[in-house]
This record gives structure tokens, C-alpha cells and sequence, in this order.
């Protein structure tokens, strides 16, 4: 991962109203600058609900802290009689860089599919957001397929007619690993995202598989995240429970 800036991301799914986010980015803020002697260069982000990212974008931008934030979903489509949605230009006039797409929890419990993660990672890009794309195998399909198969498949499909010169992050995140205190090995985050770099090499090409980011996520904290960083094509951590903890989070930003 030498070229590659370290990302390190926060997903707070439905965790923590405006004014709690608030309190919360500023003593990240506070505990990041702190680090700065052993701070490794890590983008760090946070992907509040949709209610909180204009109070999030209001301090962040006010007093220039160095956090970036997203959201953690966006409609694939622009604007419209689609109640309850939210369009990428509303996210990137609220200077979002970045929105997590194709979260294990949006396929499963909001029945999203791999056509729909790729009509969304299409609108993220219309609107200039970065997509963090999130690919994983649940515990049954890692048993008949083994770790690589279907997020391979998710990747391929996201990429349906995406434009390769537009940034990318991709998280490998096993189903069976969020949430359930039992991450993946650096091993196995390492084997699969290889083949997730091979997928992107092949569809785009050597250079944009050089550049593209691969994050792990799956109960990721700060005791297990040196390993995952040690591996070559491991760029970072979708940290969803311990994002919600400035102490452990900022500990993960370190890589400590
Ligand atoms: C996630 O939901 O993206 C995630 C990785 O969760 P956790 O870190 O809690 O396993």
C-alpha cells in the first residue's frame, strides 16, 4: 500500500443525532491533532446520518479540521417523486466527498441489488462524490464459494459502465465479520482484496488498480488494525461499532 494515502473511515449507520455529531467530530478533531507525533498520515472520515452532515460540514469547514465525511447511502437518481430519498447533488452541495454504497445491511435488509448498487455508485460520480463500495461474502457463501467468489461478482457488476478516471474506494467487508467481533484474518482481507486490485486491473486498468484504495471492514479496532495495515493490498478500514468511540477510533487512525 505505498502509494496509496490510508483511509480510514468511521460508518455510524443509525448512530448519533446532529448535536451529538458535532461534540463527536470536534473531539476527533481534538484527539488526532493531539497524536500529531505518531499520526500516520491517514484520510480520516466520518459517515454520519443524512441529519447530521450539514452541522458536521458546518464545523468541519468552519474551523478546518481534517476530517472528511459522507454519507452513508445516496438514491440513484437525481431528483424526483422518489419520497424519502436523497440525491448525490444534495450531498455534494453539503461538500460530502465521499458516500458508502452497497453496505451489507442496505443489500440485506433494504433488498438492495447489484443493479442498484451500480445505478447508485453511477450517481455518486455524476455529482463528483468519491463511492465507497462495499463488497462482502456472507458466512454460507464463504462456505460454498470460498472468500473471493461473490465479492468479486459484487465488483464486477458495481462497475457496469462506471468511468475508471473517476476516483474509487472499494471495502471489503465479510457479512459475517461486521458487527460480530470476529474479523476477518489480515490473511484473508489480504487474499481477497488482491483479487478485488485483479478485478479493477481488468476492467479499467493497471494504473487505476494501482491507485484505487481497498479498504477492510469487520469488527476492526484498534488491537487488530496494525495487522491489516502490514498487508500490501489492504489501504485502510471501514470501522463501523468502534467509530463511535473517539478514543479507540482515533487509536485506529493511528494504526495503534
Ligand atoms: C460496518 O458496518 O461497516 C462494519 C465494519 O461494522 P463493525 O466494525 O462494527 O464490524
Amino acid at each position: 500500500a505505498v502509494a496509496r494515502t490510508p483511509f480510514i473511515a468511521g460508518n455510524w449507520k443509525m448512530n448519533l443525532d446532529h448535536l451529538q455529531a458535532i461534540a463527536f467530530v470536534q473531539k476527533l478533531a481534538w484527539s488526532l491533532a493531539d497524536a500529531k507525533h505518531d499520526f500516520a498520515d491517514a484520510e480520516v472520515a466520518v459517515f454520519p446520518p443524512f441529519t447530521d452532515l450539514r452541522s458536521v460540514q458546518t464545523l468541519v469547514v468552519a474551523d478546518t479540521l481534517p476530517v472528511a465525511y459522507g454519507a452513508q447511502d445516496v438514491s440513484a437518481h437525481d431528483s424526483g417523486a422518489y419520497t424519502g430519498e436523497i440525491s448525490g447533488a444534495f450531498l455534494a452541495q453539503l461538500g460530502c466527498r465521499y458516500v458508502i454504497i452497497g453496505h451489507s445491511e442496505r443489500r440485506t435488509l433494504h433488498h438492495e441489488t447489484d443493479a442498484d448498487v451500480n445505478r447508485k455508485v453511477l450517481a455518486a460520480q455524476r455529482h463528483g462524490i468519491v463511492p465507497v463500495l462495499c463488497v462482502g461474502e456472507t458466512a454460507e457463501d464463504l462456505e460454498a464459494h470460498g472468500a473471493s467468489a461473490v465479492p468479486v461478482a459484487q465488483l464486477r457488476a458495481a462497475l457496469e459502465g462506471v468511468d475508471g478516471s473517476k476516483e474509487l474506494v472499494i471495502a471489503y467487508e465479510p457479512v459475517w465479520a461486521i458487527g460480530s467481533g470476529q474479523a476477518a484474518t489480515p490473511a484473508q482481507a489480504e487474499q481477497v482484496a488482491a483479487a478485488l486490485r485483479g478485478v479493477v486491473a481488468e476492467v479499467f486498468d493497471d494504473e487505476t488498480a494501482k491507485a484505487t484504495r481497498i479498504l477492510y471492514g469487520g469488527s476492526v479496532k484498534a488491537a487488530n488494525i496494525a495487522a491489516f495495515m502490514r498487508e500490501p493490498n489492504v489501504d485502510g478500514a471501514l470501522v463501523g461499532g468502534a467509530s463511535l468511540d473517539i478514543d479507540e477510533f482515533s487509536s485506529i487512525a493511528r494504526f495503534s
